[in-house]
């Protein structure tokens, strides 16, 4: 393969992959490969500024354990400036009282056997960091702000048109681009899941009781609302709720919703302050039914969209990251064609296990916290009744929020690829 030019917008480049969308997990997965010897093209519709502005995502993201150490092996986390430990995880059912019930499931660093059951990060954070690695990879190419508007796939090639009249030749392409994926589109595959009548609203608050370091799910009568550890006694909150409710509520003046906030939490984090704006985000279950083509696969929410409750979006993506440079690392280092199905297979059968079952555990939570039918909610008590007094148990659900269940790629280990 070779080099790509050095130009800011060459007219046409040849790499070894090409990636589609420059977000956090195709960003992630050009710097993990290009680190490891490829050379790599990422096309994202936005300049490259843009990502880097503090109102361009309010979301922080609740990091496993594991992806925190790949983060770490690929030199992206030094560049985190600001990043929170989470000590405790506390999930915790509601009665309609707004009291959270005194059955309620517990597990903290321990239980997995780590410094930190994970890291509560600002996407902006990341973004920045991410960006600051990518600057310092030579055979990493930024085409922004560009997009692929088509491609062909002949013999050991996939050719892309970008909507700059500029062409990029790769042995494979990723379709990194979110959840309304063009590459995932282009290839007709289909995708399943339904939008959830949920949105989730957002924003960052002051808390004056702190947080101790517990990241917090209480399912309230509303939905399931998240009090995640920031830095500063901050914390993101995280509450999907009826779209239309979402939207009345984040139209609401700071104070007062800062006021609700406090109330619907029982006053448990005393008086809630914001300190960022409410936004709204649409919430979504869809898996795409094929994650390989030749020449073409699929990662992060292009293959998989789940309900944020969990906080396990990025994470699969940034798994998906994990395994993908790990075949595609192999792969290459004994002279296999990166871009043939073979190879991709492997990547497919490593992650779509795990992607279905977090995919319906989170849909199971779903469903048994947004019913308040009588038995469900003695059931859901017990369960998690149940599981907090089990240690094994305490211990498992660890390992899995942590991100650190089943067979491992080399990055989440926390090992170098190359
Ligand atoms: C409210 C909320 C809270 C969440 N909290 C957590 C959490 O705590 N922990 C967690 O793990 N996950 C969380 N998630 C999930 C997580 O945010 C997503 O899974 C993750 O951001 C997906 O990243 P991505 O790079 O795959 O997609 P995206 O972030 O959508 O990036 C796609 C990129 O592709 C670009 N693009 C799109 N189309 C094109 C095109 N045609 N050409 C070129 N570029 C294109 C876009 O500009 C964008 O940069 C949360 C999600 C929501 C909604």
């Amino acid at each position: 393969m070779n080099p790509p030019s050095p130009t800011a917008r060459p007219a046409s480049i040849d790499v070894d992959v090409l990636v589609a969308g420059g977000g956090l997990v195709g960003l992630t997965l050009a710097v993990a490969l290009s680190g490891a010897g490829l050379s790599v093209a990422v096309v994202d519709r936005l300049p490259p500024d843009q990502p880097l502005e503090t109102s361009f995502d309010g979301r922080a993201s609740a990091l496993s354990f594991a992806v925190w150490r790949m983060l770490g092996a690929l030199g992206i986390a030094q560049h985190i400036t600001v990043a929170e430990p989470i000590l405790d995880i506390v999930v915790t059912d509601a009665d309609r009282r707004r009291q959270p019930s005194p059955l309620s499931l517990q597990f903290d660093r321990d239980d997995a056997g780590e410094e930190a059951l994970g890291w509560m990060v600002e996407n902006r954070h990341i973004r920045v960091a991410l960006d600051a690695a990518a600057a310092a990879r030579p055979n990493l190419h930024r085409l922004a702000p560009d997009s692929v508007e088509g491609f062909d796939v002949d013999g050991p090639h996939v050719t892309a048109r970008l909507a700059s009249g500029g062409q990029v030749r790769a042995q494979l392409l990723v379709g990194a681009d979110g959840r309304n994926s063009q590459v995932r589109e282009a290839l007709k595959i289909r995708s399943y899941g339904w939008p959830y009548r949920q949105s989730a609203l957002v924003t960052t608050v002051h808390l004056a009781a702190g947080h101790g370091g517990t990241a917090y799910e209480m399912f309230l009568p509303d939905g399931p609302l998240a009090v995640l550890p920031l830095s500063e006694d901050r914390a993101n909150i995280v509450w999907s709720q009826d779209s239309r409710l979402a939207q009345a509520r984040a139209g609401l003046a700071p104070e007062a919703l800062g006021h609700d906030l406090t109330q619907a939490t029982g006053g448990a984090f005393g008086a809630m302050t914001l300190v960022a704006p409410a936004d709204v985000w649409p919430l979504e279950l869809r898996l795409a039914a094929e994650w390989v083509r030749p020449r073409v696969t699929l990662a992060g929410d292009a293959a998989h969209v789940i309900h944020p409750l969990a906080g396990q979006g990025l994470n699969l993506g940034l798994k998906d990251v994990a395994a993908l440079a790990d075949v595609l690392v192999a792969a290459s280092r004994v002279g296999e064609d990166i871009g043939s199905t073979l190879v991709l297979d492997r990547y497919a059968a490593w992650r779509r296990a795990d992607t279905v079952t977090l995919a319906l555990a989170c849909e199971g939570f779903t469903r048994l916290f947004s019913n308040e039918i009588g038995p469900l909610r003695m059931l859901r008590t017990a369960g998690l009744g149940l599981v907090d007094t089990v240690a094994p148990a305490r211990r498992f659900f660890a390992r899995h929020a942590g991100g650190a269940a089943g067979d491992l790629p080399r990055l989440l280990r926390g090992e170098a690829l190359a």
